[in-house]
Order: C-alpha cells, then sequence, then structure tokens
C-alpha cells in the first residue's frame, strides 16, 4: 500500500532482520526531518552481497524491496531463486567488468557504477543491440583517492555532453564512495561535494540527463548522506550483520 522508502507494507517477521530495518528507518525519517526533508524521497538499497538469498527473503517479507549486489555470478544466482518475488528492483553497485558489460546491461534497473566513458560507450551498444535502455549514475571519486575508481568532480562536466549522446543509456544521477573511516561525520565534506555537483549540472538544463538521484551513504554514514540529500543509501551491515569474509 504505502511506499515509504521505496518499500511496501510489512508482513510481521520475527528475526533481526524486521529489527534492523526498522531501526535504520528510524534513522532514516529522523535525518530527513532534522534537515527539512520529505523522508519518502529516501530509498533503502540493501546490500545483500555474501548474503543467502533466504535472508533476502526475509528482507523482502520485512518491506524491502531494492536490492543492490556488487558481483554478477552472485547477483544472478539470486535473481533466479528469488523469481518469484515479482516486485524486487535490483540495482548493481560493483565495478563491472569490460568483459560482463554484455551480461550486467538490461539485467539491473539501475547501475550505480560507471566510471568511465569508454565503459558507457560498451554499454550503450549492448543496449542497443537488446533495443533497451539502460538507466546509469556516474560513480565520482570525490577524494581522489588513488585506489578508488570513477570520474572526477570536473571530469563529471567535461564528459556529460557525450553522455547525452548515448542514446540507450540514461544518467539518473551520481553516486560516491567517501574514504573509508569509522566516523560517518568525516564523510560529509564528501557527500555535500557530490549534491552540490549535480546542482551544478542541473543548471546545464540536459535534455536526457537528469540528476534525480544521489546514491550516497552506507552502514556507518548514511544519517550524515540523508542531511546532505541521499536519495539512494546503499546499506549492507546495518540491516544483515558483520559479512564472512569471502574466499
Ligand atoms: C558493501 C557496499 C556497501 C554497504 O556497505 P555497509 O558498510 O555494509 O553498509 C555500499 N556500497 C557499496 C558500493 C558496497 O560495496
Amino acid at each position: 500500500m504505502s511506499s515509504a522508502y521505496g518499500m511496501v507494507n510489512a508482513e510481521p517477521v520475527s528475526c533481526s532482520i524486521a529489527e534492523n530495518i526498522q531501526l535504520v528507518v528510524q534513522s532514516i525519517q529522523q535525518a530527513a526531518l532534522r534537515t527539512g526533508r520529505d523522508p519518502q524521497d529516501i530509498r533503502v538499497v540493501a546490500v545483500t552481497k555474501t548474503v543467502m538469498a533466504d535472508r533476502l527473503r526475509q528482507a523482502h517479507a520485512s518491506g524491502l524491496r531494492t536490492f543492490g549486489e556488487n558481483r554478477l555470478q552472485e547477483a544472478q544466482q539470486k535473481q533466479g531463486s528469488l523469481q518469484d518475488l515479482r516486485d524486487v528492483s535490483w540495482h548493481f553497485i560493483g565495478q563491472v567488468q569490460r568483459r560482463k558489460i554484455k551480461d550486467v546491461v538490461g539485467q539491473f534497473h539501475l547501475i550505480h557504477s560507471v566510471e568511465s566513458l569508454e565503459q558507457a560507450t560498451a554499454m550503450d551498444t549492448r543496449a542497443r543491440d537488446m533495443d533497451i535502455t539502460q538507466a546509469i549514475l556516474l560513480q565520482v571519486n570525490v577524494s581522489g583517492e588513488a585506489t578508488k575508481g570513477g570520474f572526477s568532480v570536473p571530469e563529471v562536466k567535461t564528459v556529460l555532453p557525450e553522455f547525452e549522446k548515448l542514446q540507450h543509456l540514461t544518467v539518473r544521477g551520481l553516486m560516491t564512495i567517501p574514504p573509508w573511516s569509522k566516523d560517518g561525520e568525516r564523510a560529509r565534506p564528501y557527500f555535500r561535494a557530490l549534491r552540490e555537483l549535480a546542482q551544478t549540472v542541473e543548471q546545464q538544463d540536459y535534455e536526457r540527463t537528469k540528476m534525480e538521484e544521489l546514491s550516497m551513504g552506507m552502514s556507518r554514514d548514511y544519517p550524515v548522506a540523508v542531511e546532505e540529500g541521499a536519495t539512494l543509501v546503499r546499506i549492507g551491515t546495518a540491516l544483515f550483520g558483520t559479512r564472512n569474509p569471502v574466499g
């Protein structure tokens, strides 16, 4: 019925996932209200890497409808196991390797992690061959850390006219991952810079590029991200607990 946080009314499920979801939703609501935002404008992307399909099913039963995966094979397995859940929106949030492009395009409602024009051009070609339009976000390396992929802030401004020509992709917004810190408050300047970049882009009045989504904030720092304008928060640990390292 209601669709706050991209969710529908929850069935009662007695598990910690349901409780965790409640806590996350409350924190989002509080952060939104602190800054005069409508909490309904913020959607939880449940980050499900290493999380088994049955726990995704629990999360779905508790109202979550958007799942974010980092690895294609793992995502495909879970999409297969959960085929009967027709209302799930699958997002791809990890690095898209060149040889995986053909399998990623068309299989996800939103790809958060487009990091170069060359990669986007290959995605556009694939989407054209499939006769679809793929929604994407540009990943922005706001901090300029050498270990992170993505466009630099100045690059975003120069590259967007090229994206307008890619007729089978639509840029829906921006995504960032700030430098790691235990203290979520440290991420604020990066979140703010992403929002300001989106505002600058919006003033360019592109025909096809839209800055509707800001994908920022993870378990440590999502309340800060919401205060700074996030519309998609990517949350794993705070929903599913600490991940086991994968071999
Ligand atoms: C793993 C991951 C997250 C979630 O991280 P948590 O700290 O567990 O909430 C968010 N975004 C990306 C890109 C990730 O890889």
